[in-house]
């Protein structure tokens, strides 16, 4: 198996290749970097406004989820954001209604 994303198949412990769909595997790190690199930012006065397209499979069309799971069953998260507990920011996460594109705004006091 080799990473859809870099077409390599070298895994280390830090980049895993993961499972995104019945065909296919990306390593965690092409992941979360095709997402940043996709990423579209909206910068306000108080708020900044992350747009996550979706990453969908070349064979089937099926989008990789936000969140995927290593073997072990732990979650990790492909679209960094700021961390949420910054003091005085109040982060809000949406999904639109097949789970496809994420928005995360970022409100700061
Ligand atoms: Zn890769
Ligand atoms: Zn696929």
């Amino acid at each position: 198996m080799s990473c859809k994303i870099c077409a390599e198949a070298t895994v280390t412990e830090a980049d895993r290749l993961v499972e995104v769909c019945a065909s296919g595997y990306c390593h965690v790190e092409c992941l979360k970097r095709w997402f940043k690199e996709n990423c579209i930012i909206v910068e306000k006065e108080h708020l900044k406004s992350y747009h996550f397209p979706a990453f969908s499979c070349a064979t089937c069309l099926k989008s990789v989820p936000f969140t995927v799971k290593t073997e072990e069953g732990s979650p990790i998260n492909l679209t960094e954001t700021p961390d949420p507990t910054t003091p005085h920011t109040l982060t809000l996460e949406s999904l639109n209604s097949t789970r496809t594109i994420k928005m995360v705004y970022v409100l700061t006091g």
